[in-house]
């Protein structure tokens, strides 16, 4: 099938772009590079074989997005494009307001006017807000405690709407929990722009000798080392479990959460790196980040039922791939100032 990524560009859309080539779709990617770069085309192509189509557009422009959907037969969508920095969303709420709602908005009506019926939403485990693991899909939308989240939870209801409205149409909400590693030609992963938010890439600029330190983020938690516990997972499964949930579209909503169902605390996968790859992780212990939880994890029971999907990669394969992108990636990351 002939698919447009929206995001197709960035770390969770490129690797679903190599999946779906893999799997025999066509995929035509719509980026505006706001957070990406032009050169990963040129990665999917040597590790594809394929060269995809690419519009540098911005798909909160409605006018430039159609002429996309005209000149191809879409026959279905996956919706990445977003911002998705924390902290951001809490200094720039209408950026993000704007980039991630108006973009769902702006794809969801162009799929109805297209007669585009399968589309696939990249959503996130912050819907939940706090509530305890593991987290099920049938649980209500938690609390959101920032605007990244909310964008979450208004284009989960927006998309559960517009299938109401419109029975023919197929939506899956895909919830992530924490994505980590990269492709393992070390061609394509995760490279954010200045310092990292997230723990693996901090890490593995740590290990690299860009950062000097990690700050592990609270030893004083309810878990069993008293860091915090995430779900994390590799982004190849992520891929390959957006490939199943496309494949296996239904019309109405399904929402499936897709993480491993196993938590590992901060310390646990730091250590994993350094024995995996043999490189020291300098850190020290620092106060609890605002807003943090304690333990985040999935029920990943749905999806293995529904979509015949699971998690196959453990965090040995996680941290080993990440490292091994960080490794081979040169270019800006370098050239931030070391900060104390
Ligand atoms: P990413 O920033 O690497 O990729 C997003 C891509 O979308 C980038 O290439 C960016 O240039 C592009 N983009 C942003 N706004 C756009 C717009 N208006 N028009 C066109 N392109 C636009 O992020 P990612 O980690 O690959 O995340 C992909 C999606 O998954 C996002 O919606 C994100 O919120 C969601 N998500 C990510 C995580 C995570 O931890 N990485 C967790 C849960 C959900
Ligand atoms: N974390 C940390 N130091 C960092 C970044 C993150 O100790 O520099 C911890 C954080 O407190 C949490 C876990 O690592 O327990 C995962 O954080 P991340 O930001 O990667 O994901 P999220 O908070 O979205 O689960």
């Amino acid at each position: 099938m002939k698919i447009l990524v929206t995001g197709g560009l960035g770390y969770i859309g490129s690797h679903t772009c190599v999946e779906l080539a893999k799997n025999g779709h066509t995929v035509v990617i719509v980026d505006n590079l706001s957070n990406s770069k032009l050169e990963t085309l040129d990665r999917l192509t040597e590790i594809t074989g394929a060269r995809m189509a690419f519009y540098r557009v911005d798909v909160t422009d409605y006018r430039a997005t159609a002429e996309i959907f005209a000149a191809h037969t879409i026959e279905g969508v996956m919706h990445f494009a977003g911002l998705k920095a924390v902290g951001e969303s809490v200094e720039q709420p209408l950026a993000y307001y704007y980039n991630n709602v108006l973009g769902t908005i702006t794809i969801a009506k162009l799929c109805l006017e297209y007669g585009v019926n399968k589309f696939v939403f990249s959503s996130s485990a912050t819907v939940y807000g706090d509530q305890a693991s593991p987290l099920y899909e049938d649980m209500a939308l938690g609390q959101t405690t920032n605007p990244y989240g909310e964008t979450k939870a208004m284009s989960e209801r927006i998309l559960t709407d517009v299938t109401k409205a419109n029975p023919r149409f197929a939506v899956s909400l895909l919830r992530y929990f924490n994505p980590v590693g990269a492709h393992e030609s070390g061609l394509i992963g995760e490279d954010p722009n200045g310092i990292p938010n997230n723990l693996m890439p901090y890490v593995t600029r740590v290990a690299k000798g860009l950062l000097p330190c990690l700050r592990v983020f609270g030893n004083d938690y309810d878990t069993p080392d008293g860091t915090g516990v995430r779900d994390y997972i590799h982004v190849v499964d992520l891929a390959l479990g957006h490939v199943a949930a496309f494949e296996n579209l239904q019309p109405g909503v399904s929402i499936f959460n897709l993480g491993t169902g196993k938590g590992t605390s901060v310390l646990e996968l730091v250590h994993a790196f350094t024995a995996e790859n043999g490189v020291a992780v300098p850190y020290e212990i620092a106060p609890r980040r605002v807003g943090d939880v304690a333990t985040c994890f999935a029920d990943a029971s749905r999806a293995a039922r529904d979509l015949g999907w699971r998690a196959k990669r453990g965090i040995r394969e996680m941290v080993r791939d990440a490292w091994r992108f960080e490794s081979a990636t040169k270019g800006t990351k370098g050239t931030f100032p070391f900060v104390r």
